[in-house]
């Protein structure tokens, strides 16, 4: 197979994240029979100092012509890099914000795995962590209240704002189909979060959910309110599969979702189109702090790889090479600074890309 990705290293760490991904991603092509061809795309600052603007049309045009994109991460030190003095849209965020507007990526998909050997690093009690958890948050990414309109108007002598909260049958359905989708190759359950008690979006939401679930009979759906979710993700975490929800529940359920991991470095993500198509990133920033430094975990980067192979390549065998890699390495104790503990080795960027490579 040929695949044709779009590498966007951007800033910070992402070079030295991206380098290590790609060292992985080129093992299984090698030991698959595949056949990478990667474009490099310029995005964020990287972008600013070359051509003056956080991402060019020629770059968006090279992210549509491919299969997917790989990315690091864009920024820098909000505080001291120049990139913040440019106006709000000149900046390097900007330039996130207009590649998921020109590539239409709708749904977040944010992984969320307790691993057995960094257990010690979720703030859960033992009683819950010890059971696991392997869980995926499908959040809708483009409507509901942060897209609505809104405006604050003076009213009896005092300012009133209003944000209004939409969002269409066609939208929930493609995610919803989106997230069945998904459930069906990992492990066959969507709960569908809502709240339905109080919101008319959310019981159109739950509505189109049901439609969406009969096509597939071979997949659970369970309805659950955002606030019981809230409280089930630090309660039992182990009972989720995939979560299915709007805008603003996903931001703030896949923020609670990744803390309780305790693992900053390990989270992987992904935002994706109705087609394979998909932007394959880590959940976590640039980490000025520590770039240039070779010390940045880049297993969050390599575990987009992997879901790249899974979701926009349909290579599960592949996807799952990468994944047993890197649980052989972690069980070999080699640690990044950031997951490190006592007793363990600790390891270098290139140093982990290298192992996980090894153990393909
Ligand atoms: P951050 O995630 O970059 O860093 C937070 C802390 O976690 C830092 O101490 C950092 O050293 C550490 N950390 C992050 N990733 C790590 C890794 N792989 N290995 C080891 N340690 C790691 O968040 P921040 O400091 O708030 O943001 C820094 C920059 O990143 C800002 O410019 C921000 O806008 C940008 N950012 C970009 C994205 C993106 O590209 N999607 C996402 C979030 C933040």
């Amino acid at each position: 197979m040929i695949l044709n990705i779009a590498s966007i290293s951007g800033d910070g760490i992402g070079p030295e994240i991206v380098r290590e991904a790609r060292k992985v991603l080129d093992k299984v092509a090698e030991k698959y029979g595949h056949d990478i061809i990667y474009k490099d795309v310029l995005m964020g600052g990287a972008s600013i100092d070359v051509h003056g603007v956080p991402l060019t049309e020629e770059a968006i045009n090279v992210c549509k012509e491919s299969d997917a994109v790989l990315m690091g991460s864009i920024g820098g030190n909000t505080s001291t890099s120049p990139w913040y003095k440019l106006e709000p849209s000149k900046r390097p965020e900007a330039g996130l914000l207009a590649i998921r507007k020109a590539l239409n990526l709708f749904a977040n998909l944010r992984p969320a795995v307790l691993y057995p050997q960094l257990r010690g690093a979720c703030p859960l009690k033992e009683e819950i962590s010890k059971a696991g958890f392997d869980m995926l948050i499908m959040r809708e990414l483009t409507g509901g209240l942060y897209f609505g309109e809104r405006k604050t108007v003076e009213e009896n002598g005092e300012k009133k704002a209003i944000d209004t909260l939409t969002y269409t049958e066609s939208e929930i359905r493609r995610i919803a189909v989106k997230a069945f989708e998904i459930a069906r190759v990992r492990n066959k359950k969507v709960t569908s979060v809502d709240k339905a008690n109080v919101l008319d979006s959310s019981r159109l939401w739950r509505k189109i959910a049901e439609e969406v679930a009969k096509d597939y009979p071979d997949v659970t759906l369970e309805h659950m309110l955002v606030d019981n979710c809230a409280m089930q993700l630090v309660k039992d975490p182990a009972q989720f599969d995939v979560i299915l929800t709007e805008n603003m529940f996903g931001d703030i359920l896949s923020d609670e979702a990744s803390m309780v991991t305790g693992s900053i470095g390990m989270l992987a993500s992904a935002s994706m189109n109705d087609t394979k198509f998909g932007l394959y990133e880590p959940s976590h920033g640039s980490a000025p702090d520590i770039a240039g430094k070779n010390i940045a975990n880049p297993l969050a980067t390599i575990l987009s790889a992997a879901m790249m192979l899974k979701y926009s390549f349909d290579l599960h065998e592949e996807a799952k090479a990468i994944e047993d890699a890197i649980n052989k390495v972690l069980d070999e104790g080699y640690r990044t600074v950031d997951i490190m503990s006592e007793g363990m080795k600790e390891v270098s960027c290139s140093e982990m890309g290298d192992l996980v490579t090894a153990n393909i």
